[in-house]
């Protein structure tokens, strides 16, 4: 590599960043003038300036106004362009598929949500393909914004740098190469992630984990969880993009067998203390409760129970709540984060008994009790991973690249 050549590549390295830098400024706070980018990136005035003609040149960002003087020169007022470009996020669950259709700030512009009537990978594909079809048309028949790319977060693991889903097991779904296959098709760069890992994403982009740097997300059902791990402002993958199985962190060895073949996982153990039967057994025998029919027991209705204060209901969810925080205080001992998000249809659900689960997590680390993160719920509670999906095109083009130089090669 000649000096030149390094030079060069270092300069577009440089001005990628800065590019990101205030497309990611003006995502974040909108609208702002020429003068206040400069200062709130650290640039220079005049490198601020031209970054945003030639931003303005391709669409990215407008300008919206003037700015209130400020002694000098009333500069205009700039924001991103909503025009500038669409972004598709698509989500598989085990049981639905959602296809969303966003512009450059991530307005939805078309949704459809379909329930998965079989999980056949190929009748799957299809019917995937034929949403985004659908909201490729949709746009094109109305605004007809360029389209950036296809953002799509699906359970199991993902190997991140090619996007292939490797292995389902709850879906039963093995090597589906996604990002080939749809880049294929359609032309745009396509991404592609684990679900909890994008939900995490929109998280830090649109809910509970915006301007935190590091923090973990966590998707409880009691069938599952999942994680997303910030660190750093980025999303932490691993090597090959399978970091945050924390639902298989061995928590009791000689706990209940997992559905991956080993015993005590964080989700198998939780799975047992979720379970409704011994509730039922308890209430059909007799046990003084408010919780009523045990054959329409709903575990909604035992956490309402538990918070108004039902001794039989108190006891199952602080069984849970157990189980729970011994596997938050391994992570938080690990990651030691500034925040630990809380999603997914049981993480939302414990709204109540966040104080709770706070002081156990407090007496379980063994961070210095200010260390200790707070405990918050999701924000983004409806379909979290397809704004993940969206955010997650959106981020190949406001974070900063990663230098892929080697730090010897640098002058
Ligand atoms: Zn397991």
């Amino acid at each position: 590599m000649t000096n030149i050549y390094r030079r060069s590549a270092n300069h577009h390295l440089m001005r990628d960043i800065n590019r990101a830098l205030i497309l990611n400024h003006l995502r974040l706070a909108a609208p702002q003038s020429r003068a206040e980018l400069a200062e709130r990136t650290g640039l220079t005035r005049s490198t601020v300036s031209s970054l945003v003609d030639e931003l303005i040149a391709d669409n990215l960002v407008h300008e919206t106004g003037i700015a209130p003087s400020r002694g000098g020169r009333r500069g205009t007022l700039l924001a991103l362009n909503p025009a500038g470009g669409c972004a598709i996020g698509v989500a598989i669950t085990s049981d639905a598929i959602t296809v969303l259709l966003t512009d450059f700030v991530a307005h939805p512009r078309w949704q459809r949500q379909m329930t998965l009537e079989d999980t056949d990978p190929t009748q799957v594909m299809g019917q995937v393909e034929a949403l985004i079809d659908e909201a490729l048309a949709y746009n094109a028949a109305h605004e007809g914004i360029p389209l950036l790319g296809i953002g799509l977060a699906t359970p199991g693991l993902v190997r991140v740098r090619d996007g292939t889903l490797r292995t389902a097991t709850n879906l039963g779904w093995r090597d589906i190469p996604f990002q080939a296959r749809w880049e294929a098709r359609y032309g745009v760069p396509v991404r592609v992630g684990n679900e909890a890992s994008i939900a995490a994403l929109g998280e830090h982009y649109f809910g509970a984990g915006a301007g935190f740097h590091d923090f973990v997300y966590l998707e409880l059902s009691t069938r599952a969880i999942g994680a997303g791990i910030f660190v750093d402002g980025r999303l932490y993958q691993g090597v090959d993009g399978y970091a945050g199985e924390v639902g298989h962190m061995v928590i009791d060895p000689a706990g209940a067998m997992c559905s991956c073949g080993r015993r005590g996982c964080w989700e198998a153990v939780l799975r047992q203390v979720a379970d409704l039967t011994p509730l039922r057994e308890a209430l059909a025998a007799g046990t003084p409760s408010s919780l009523g029919d045990p054959a329409r027991l709903t575990r909604a209705a035992v956490l309402t129970a538990a918070a108004a204060g039902d001794a039989l209901a108190r006891d199952y969810v602080q069984r849970v709540l157990d189980v729970l925080v011994t596997g938050l205080a391994n992570l938080v001992n690990v990651f030691n984060p500034q925040r630990v998000v809380l999603g997914g249809s049981l993480g939302l659900s414990l709204g109540p008994f966040l104080p709770t689960m706070q002081s156990a997590l407090t007496a379980q680390v063994t961070l210095p009790a200010e260390s200790v993160p707070d405990l918050v719920l999701a924000q983004i509670a409806t379909n979290p991973s397809a704004l993940g999906a969206v955010a997650l095109v959106l981020d190949e083009i406001m974070s900063e690249p990663v230098p892929v130089v080697s730090r010897q090669s640098w002058p």
